[in-house]
């Protein structure tokens, strides 16, 4: 499913074409996991400002039309995927279940499994936008957010850190892919009890939460099943990946063996040589 680097990716690609674009029509295909929340017709006429990311949801702010002032709150889910089409849109596919047609071109969702979500909200901080947002952790390029502040966090968790750190209310963006690959960057075994990380380990883990999701985000992201940038590209951090995906091959560091284990119901990848408790 889409995390963090590639909802990123997706922001990039359409906060230039997007800002200050006028809306034409909004389509829905469709249901998606929640309903719009507003009359997709009172969209029409406001004008697009500077689209925004927080977690996984990208906040598109309207202005004016017959809602005046809102926005729309955007998931790509478990199989979504954004695409700017900047000439004449093709018709809509089968899978295609949101158009936001603008003055300059339209920005579709295409999510055949439709656990995605287009949610109007009046603002970010305001319900339903804010009931969703307020639950997340920290952004983790936030400066703000030091190796204290994580430290201090995973103290109160009991929980093995892979799963603190899929859980995303400490900080966002390491879902399983990436969760795997800081722990493999850090030395941190997968299991190991959140609140037995000391202080210079969080501090290592942190610094390879985000040099993983830098390096994952200046390629693109990763392509497991179909991601693709809002251009058709697909990522190609998937190919770098030390651990993941990797079972029963060589770790590169050490050259043990990776090993795959079921942790939470998703698959962990670690090599016991070069991660420890
Ligand atoms: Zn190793």
């Amino acid at each position: 499913m889409p995390e963090l680097p590639e909802v990123e990716v997706t922001r990039l690609g359409i906060a230039q074409p997007l800002q200050g674009a006028l809306v034409r029509a909004v389509r829905l295909g469709k249901p998606l996991r929640w309903p719009l929340g507003a009359d997709p017709g009172s969209m029409a006429g406001a004008r697009v400002g500077s689209v925004t990311r927080r977690g996984k949801y990208l906040w598109l702010p309207l202005q004016g039309g017959a809602q005046r002032q809102g926005g729309l709150l955007l998931h790509l889910g478990m199989s979504g995927s954004l695409a700017w089409l900047g000439g004449a849109a093709p018709p809509a596919g089968p899978h295609d279940h949101f158009d936001l047609a603008t003055d300059r071109g339209t920005l579709r969702l295409n999510d055949p499994r439709r656990f995605g979500a287009v949610l109007w909200s009046p603002a970010p901080d305001e319900a339903p936008a804010a009931t969703l947002l307020s639950r997340l952790g920290a952004e983790p390029f936030d400066g703000s957010f030091t190796a204290a502040h994580f430290h201090a966090a995973l103290q109160r968790r009991r929980a093995p850190i892979k799963a603190v750190l899929l859980a995303g209310d400490v900080v966002v963006g390491a879902g399983n892919i990436y969760a795997c690959e800081a722990l493999f960057a850090a030395g941190i075994h997968p299991a190991t009890r959140a609140d037995r990380i000391s202080r210079p380990r969080a501090e290592r883990l942190l610094a390879a939460l985000r040099s993983t999701l830098g390096r994952a985000l200046a390629l693109g992201g990763s392509t497991l099943r179909d991601f693709t940038d809002v251009h058709g590209a697909s990522g190609a951090y998937q190919a770098e990946a030390q651990v993941y995906g990797r079972d029963g091959q060589d770790c590169r560091r050490c050259g043990g063996t990776v090993q795959r284990r079921v942790q939470g119901q998703r698959s962990t990848y670690f090599c016991a040589g070069c991660q420890r408790r």
